[in-house]
């Protein structure tokens, strides 16, 4: 595709849904394709690598920073949710992002709130067993933002599996003019999954919190192998998370990669997920594993 429009170069916060949507629609006019990333703030590798993608392939690069109400459960860590808006912004700055859309929660929610989207069945299973309500309040947010920002493109980490998956069908389902990319999990050299929640952790917990990825590359292993009984690999990841101190897991369990359902005999694609308590801190992580011809 030709690229000829200007890529902006200086970063603009906008805190409003009106100066937002005036800036987009006149890049639309000029022909820009528009991509937006996203994310609630602190700011990582992780949230950088989606934002590269973004830069790659699009004209303006929008980056939401909101920490979602809805999605966060009575007893989580809404209100201590790491924060840090200048940090973030030299981040996307450095990053070449064009805008950041940091709206107020009031704005977002405004008084009688009573919309929400629900993506049956996907938001009930694994992470939604744990975290009643979550999917609810990640699918509402996300058809907001698409809705506030109208971009072409929009890019999701494959850290949070489930949550990619259900907002492709919720994208399908209510025929969203919008594709999505799916951007690999940025990992630690050590192989933990980069989340803003690591910040949570103590050195020891930080040690520990390493059993997650150590659980899929052993159900990678496993498969890899030919382990026909995955319910024998299943208790393997159990054990292993069970046996590291701190460690207490929610799920360590083997899919299929888009109903999410408990795979039973090995699948020619098959996602290994795990969610975890490492102290007070719940950490989650997947690894796709695939047949090898
Ligand atoms: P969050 O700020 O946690 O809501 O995440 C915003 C986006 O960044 C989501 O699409 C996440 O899946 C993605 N993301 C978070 N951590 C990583 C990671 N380690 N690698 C790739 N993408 C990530």
């Amino acid at each position: 595709m030709p690229r000829d429009v200007p890529q902006q170069t200086q970063l603009t916060v906008f805190e409003t849904v009106a100066e937002l949507r005036q800036r987009i629609s006149a890049a639309h006019t000029a022909g820009a394709r528009v991509g937006l990333v996203p994310t609630m703030g602190a700011l990582h590798e992780g949230h950088l690598s989606l934002m590269r993608a973004a830069r790659q392939e699009c004209d303006l690069v929008v980056v939401s920073i909101f920490v979602n109400p809805t999605q966060f459960g009575p007893n989580e860590d809404f209100q201590k949710y790491p924060r840090n808006l200048a940090q973030d912004a030299r981040l996307c700055e450095d990053t070449g992002v064009d805008v950041i859309f940091h709206p107020d929660v009031t704005d977002v929610y405004p008084v009688e709130f009573r919309t929400y989207t629900e993506v049956e069945g996907l938001s009930t299973v694994l992470e939604g067993r744990f975290r009643p309500g979550h999917f609810r309040g990640v699918a509402t947010i996300v058809l907001k933002l698409f809705n506030m920002a109208g971009a072409d493109i929009a890019y999701f980490g494959q850290k949070d599996y489930q949550q990619q998956t259900i907002i492709r069908r919720m994208c399908r389902d209510l025929d969203l003019p919008i594709e999505i990319r799916v951007c690999p999990t940025v990992r630690e050299p050590d192989g933990l999954a980069l989340s803003s929640r690591n910040v949570y952790l103590s050195a020891e917990e930080r040690r520990s919190a390493l059993a997650l990825s150590r659980c899929l590359k052993l159900a990678r292993e496993r498969v890899s192998s030919g382990e026909q009984d995955l319910s024998r690999v299943r208790q393997e990841m159990l054990n292993l998370l069970m046996s590291t101190p701190l460690v207490k897991p929610d799920y360590a369990t083997l899919i299929h990669p888009d109903t999410l359902e408990e795979a039973v005999v090995p699948l020619p694609r098959l996602v290994a997920v795990v969610a975890a308590r490492v102290g007070s801190t719940r950490l989650i992580d997947n690894l796709i594993i695939e047949e090898t011809a």
